[in-house]
């Protein structure tokens, strides 16, 4: 989600060299063969209000830029590549029918699936593609149930402007079946035989211009370019400002949350209907342009979340470690924060916490603290619950949550705890990876009865595994108990300003470890 440190310098030289090109190019053309067709793409965006503090993105702003476009450029045609229902702080709430709102009023031409559209399940999805005033475009996503693309999708779109024809189709990542929640009923094809297949069947109706549309990973755009005569692929996925070229095509991704705007001319030629020439440049989305009024009927509806969203909780002194890696990998300050405030707000003696509830992925600068904040670390609405186990059980949780440490690079099980400190090696068989353990200062011991606080999610339902605390006898049911991100609200707020330090409570034997990756 942050803006990569490498990106403004290959932004500024894509502004030159994108300009370089039209400069080149227009004392050439000829403009009454070519038909100039303008794409403007935007990719992974979850949020319609603007990021990094108001100084970029914004669909208000998108709308302007657009409309400024098209009056220079009369055939343009608005282009999302998918990732857009989830997720989000506003998505809590709107499960992403405020994004399609935004993009009604932003006037979005076309959409395929990011692998987050299937987020909260086919029937949601479904329901947003009925409130589109946009088409949906994919032809590798199938409902199996009728064989054609899920919903109303379109494998694929024709479009006219003065005599040529141009095709638009879309293509989703496989792995969209196991990341998100499609249902059974929904299949994903493979990227590049459907192209194959879309493409010669967009010849075969004598149309020779090809945008694809994708959320798909770099190597697969290239392949998809590789295996199908496509002219351009507009994608996304990467929340990096990508430009590469595979098969003579080129191949396009912008960053995420319309921090930039692309913009690529396609100049087809009006006796073959083929693309000729393709200029393009990234467009900045700042503060410096103006909001379109008309998306303030979207500011006036959600406006009210967005103002509670904004209010202030407290502060940090220290930067907060809320990525995801981190936290399912090592001890981390916000995640030994929470582990305290879920043991404090409890009284249990300790307290444990998977790291894949931890969400946000990035570092929370030192500064204010908003409810958005909060609510971007714990997102899920669990309960904070309390439950009694024996030391023996307590050992089994621990080597349950690093029982994949060393076969996984991102375990979501992974303890980050409270009241214990843990020593493990990775490189044991699973089961017996800790090899030091004390509780509250003292060694574990087995025969003990301890209090746990734990997310209902873990210590009910068994969630990631933790199969042996379904069993354990409940103090505080979740009936009875308090969101997760109302504990870390709540603590921020009595402290005012939070400094957390990591102290040591996790120690990890084979750290320099890296997990084994297979080269293809
Ligand atoms: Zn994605």
């Amino acid at each position: 989600m942050t803006f990569s440190g490498l990106a403004p310098r290959r932004m500024f030289l894509t502004i030159v060299i994108g300009l370089a090109a039209i400069l080149s190019l227009s004392a050439q053309q000829k403009p009454d063969c070519t038909v100039r067709v303008t794409l403007l793409q935007v990719n992974d965006v979850y949020q319609f209000a603007p990021v990094d503090l108001g100084t970029r993105g914004g669909l208000a702003r998108l709308l302007t830029l657009k409309k400024t476009i098209q009056k220079e450029s009369p055939n343009t045609l608005f282009l999302l590549s998918g990732d857009t229902i989830s997720p989000s702080v506003e998505s809590i709430t709107y499960k992403g029918a405020q994004m399609i709102d935004s993009w009604n009023t932003a006037q979005l031409d076309y959409s395929t699936f990011g692998n987050h559209e299937f987020d909260f399940g086919p029937e949601v999805l479904r329901q947003r593609m009925q409130e589109s005033k946009f088409k949906w475009v994919v032809a590798n996503v199938i409902d199996k149930k009728t064989g054609k693309p899920f919903g109303d999708a379109q494998a694929y779109v024709v479009r006219e402007f003065d005599g040529v024809k141009v095709a638009i189709l879309g293509l989703t990542l496989e792995e969209t079946k196991i990341t998100s929640r499609p249902g059974p009923d929904v299949e994903f094809l493979s990227p590049c035989e459907t192209a194959k297949k879309v493409v010669k069947d967009i010849h075969a109706h004598g149309i020779k211009t090809v945008i694809a549309l994708t959320h798909l990973s770099m190597s697969e755009d290239k392949e998809v370019a590789r295996c199908a005569d496509v002219d351009v692929i507009i994608g996304g996925h990467e929340h990096t400002l990508l430009e590469s070229e595979s098969g003579g095509a080129p191949i396009f991704k912008m960053t995420a949350d319309a921090r930039e705007m692309g913009q690529i001319d396609l100049n087809i030629s009006k006796n073959t209907g083929a693309v000729e020439s393709i200029d393009w440049k990234v467009i900045p989305v700042t503060n410096e342009i103006t909001d379109d009024p008309e998306f303030a009927a979207i500011n006036r509806k959600y406006g009210t979340l967005i103002k509670e969203l904004a209010k202030l909780v407290g502060r940090t002194s220290v930067d907060l470690d809320a990525r995801s890696k981190a936290g399912r990998t090592q001890e981390t300050n916000i995640g030994d924060f929470i582990a305290d405030a879920f043991r404090a707000a409890t009284g249990a003696d300790v307290a444990v916490l998977n790291g894949g509830s931890i969400r946000a992925d990035e570092i929370t600068k030192a500064g204010p603290l908003t409810r958005r904040d909060v609510l971007s670390m714990l997102p899920f609405k669990n309960k904070v619950v309390k439950v009694e186990v024996s030391g023996a059980v307590l050992r089994q949780v621990l080597e349950h949550g690093v029982a994949r440490s060393a076969e996984d690079a991102e375990p979501g099980r992974f303890p980050q705890v409270s009241g214990i400190r843990y020593t493990f090696d990775a490189r044991r068989p699973a089961g017996s990876r800790i090899v030091d353990l004390s509780i509250n200062g003292k060694p574990l011991d087995v025969s003990k009865t301890y209090t746990l606080a734990a997310t209902d999610y873990v210590a009910i339902d068994g969630g990631d595994g933790y199969e042996m605390l379904k069993a354990a006898r409940v103090l505080l049911p979740r009936e009875r108990a308090q969101f997760d991100s109302d504990v870390l609200q709540a603590a921020i707020v009595a402290r005012k300003t939070i400094a957390p330090k990591t102290d040591g409570r996790i120690k990890r034997l084979d750290q320099n470890q890296q997990p084994k990756s297979d080269c293809q």
